[in-house]
């Protein structure tokens, strides 16, 4: 069923919910509605697709696990040597681990097999390899998530409460 983005009060994304629980916070007057999807729970009462939070709620920066997974998505599924994208993408150290460069978000990207193999045991200088971008860690989980609803075609409409996208 369909997800809802919550948004502080002051507008940022907080976190995605269920439509329930959206509607939970709506009827209880704890949230009202941004956007909706022009679908009716009943007469009058639109399906939330964004709502906002009456009051501000502070919240801890969440650590997003690196993983394979995840290392895919911040790169958008390509190699960020060539830009190829297609099948048997790998993870390639930027500096590599021979050579003392470490498990990190700074550290890892997507390459494809062909410019994995070509940089070997080497340094993009050295090799003549830029990167197409400098790899960083992403913004907050939140904005993790919700890129991946966004780019899989689901609630576009949220594109506009998040910053670079
Ligand atoms: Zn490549």
């Amino acid at each position: 069923m369909s997800k809802v983005l919550v948004l502080n009060a002051s507008y940022e994304p907080l976190n995605i919910t269920t439509w329930r629980r959206a509607v939970v916070l709506l009827l209880k007057g704890k949230a009202e509605q941004v956007e909706h999807n022009g679908k009716y729970i009943y007469s009058g009462f639109p399906l939330p697709t964004v709502i906002r939070l009456r009051h501000y709620v502070r919240v801890p920066y969440k650590e997003i696990p690196l993983t394979r997974k995840n290392l895919l998505h911040r790169d958008g599924y390509s190699c960020q040597y060539c830009g190829y994208s297609g099948d048997s993408l790998t993870l390639d150290h930027v500096i590599p681990r021979s050579r003392g460069g470490g498990d990190s978000w700074e550290n890892i990207v997507t390459a494809c097999v062909r410019c994995n193999v070509k940089k070997g045991n080497r340094t993009p200088k050295e090799a003549s390899m830029p990167l197409s971008i400098v790899p960083q860690k992403p913004y907050s989980g939140l904005y993790f998530e919700v890129t991946k609803h966004v780019k899989n075609g689901l609630n576009q409409e949220w594109r506009k409460y998040v910053i670079g996208m």
